[in-house]
């Protein structure tokens, strides 16, 4: 889970499970309904001209659904009595329906939201004094198989909708009593969850305007992010297409290691994903990228890394870099960096002049850190199924 700070500090290793599937009115989507939560505000006033209604009448429903979190059409009391009925008749609004929810003792806070047929996807919540950081999914599962990420090794299933993203702000906001413009609980949003965001385009772009919208939850550019695993030519379309901010998975600074760790380097390699940064950053000259860089004990976190990242942000001199410790999950091969390497590797790349934060590691005794989110996946790509042995060979060398 996302929380750029600079210092570490693990999480006491106690979590409590509080309320189970508490009532969110969510409504069971019927088969011919319309979701309204899959529209973004051009949609919607689409969708109410092709029911014959003014447009102007889209946005009203707009508000109550995202400023007042109401679901129910009949309790829109500024919406005619015969178009309430008509909305009841041809659509509902429906959020993805709570499974389960944990508060850390640190204060994150983790749902377990279901999808349809077994499936269940993750949604974290990051309070701090200043701010509060919502991190949402995109897919169930995720098929990039990147090496250190238990997203990855429970596979694939498929694109989340627009409404089961948007769906999850609405549910933590509701959760949370957040009124947008007023008392404002959630004040970014980070596409970091489960999934690769750029994978499933059109509809993260449609939540994301929905998240920027005044109509919608009124945030500013700089507070909802992206971040991607570095599908270079989505990075282009992402620039055109909407201003949010943008994070980099690197994880390491040459090609040979990063393939090894991020197997998408193959396709895209690090010298086309720095030239896709730079021309984001030429095209959005007051945002900054920051890359993110998981330390791995022994695998990227010597001096020698360190140096090859320094000489790749030279290239960025805008951007910076946000370290994670490695947050481990079952059947992983790989290991936190130590304390002080992790210490030494920010210190070299602060002391060259490179913006450099550390993530303080959150919500990890409910397994809600990032690269822990692994929801229920029915896995499509058989990927789980090699965790699974690779997790008893592992039972067996420890007998
Ligand atoms: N697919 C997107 C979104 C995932 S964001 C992306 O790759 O950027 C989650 C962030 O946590 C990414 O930077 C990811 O590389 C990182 N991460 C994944 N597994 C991790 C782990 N076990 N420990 C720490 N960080 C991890």
């Amino acid at each position: 889970a996302f929380v750029p700070e600079r210092e570490d500090q693990t999480a006491a290793i106690r979590g409590r499970t509080l309320h189970k599937s508490h009532s969110l009115n969510s409504v069971v989507a019927s088969s011919n309904k319309v979701n309204l939560l899959d529209f973004d505000r051009q949609g919607l006033r689409d969708f109410f001209t092709q029911i014959g209604e003014k447009p102007y009448r889209a946005e009203q429903v707009m508000k109550w659904i995202y400023h007042d979190l109401e679901d129910n059409f009949e309790n829109m009391t500024d919406v005619g009595k015969a178009l309430r009925a008509k909305l009841t008749e041809a659509c509902y609004i429906g959020a993805p329906k709570t499974l389960l929810d944990k508060v850390a003792t640190d204060g994150t806070h983790k749902w377990l939201l279901g999808m349809d047929s077994g499936n269940a996807i993750e949604t974290v919540y990051i309070p701090e004094p200043t701010r509060g950081t919502l991190c949402v999914s995109s897919q169930i599962g995720c098929a990039l198989n990147c090496q250190f990420c238990s997203t990855g090794a429970q596979g694939f299933n498929r694109n989340l909708s627009t409404a089961e993203i948007i769906g999850q702000v609405w549910v933590a906001a509701k959760y949370l009593g957040n009124v947008t413009h007023q008392n404002r609980r959630i004040t970014n949003v980070v596409m970091m969850g489960m999934g690769e965001p750029l994978a499933n385009f059109d509809n993260v772009l449609k939540a994301m305007k929905l998240m920027r919208d005044d109509l919608g939850f009124g945030l500013a550019s700089k507070r909802v992010t992206l971040s991607t695993a570095g599908l270079v030519p989505l990075i282009d379309q992402l620039s055109d297409a909407i201003d949010v901010s943008l994070a980099v998975s690197l994880h390491a600074a040459n090609d040979e290691l990063r393939t090894e760790l991020m197997p998408i380097n193959k396709r895209y390699p690090i010298a086309e994903l720095l030239a896709a940064c730079q021309r984001w950053v030429a095209r959005k000259p007051r945002t900054s990228i920051t890359f993110e860089y998981t330390l791995m004990k022994g695998v990227n976190d010597q001096p020698e890394h360190a140096r090859q990242l320094i000489k790749l942000m030279r290239k960025l001199p805008t951007c910076k870099v946000n370290l994670i410790p490695f947050n481990p999950f079952p059947g992983t091969q790989f290991a936190r960096s130590d304390a002080a390497a992790i210490h030494d590797f920010q210190s070299q790349l602060l002391n060259a002049g490179v913006l450099t934060m550390l993530r303080r590691t959150r919500g990890d005794d409910i397994d809600a850190a990032c690269g822990q989110l692994a929801g229920q996946v029915a896995d499509r790509t058989r990927r789980s199924a090699e965790l699974r042995k690779r997790q008893n060979q592992g039972a067996l060398h420890a007998l």
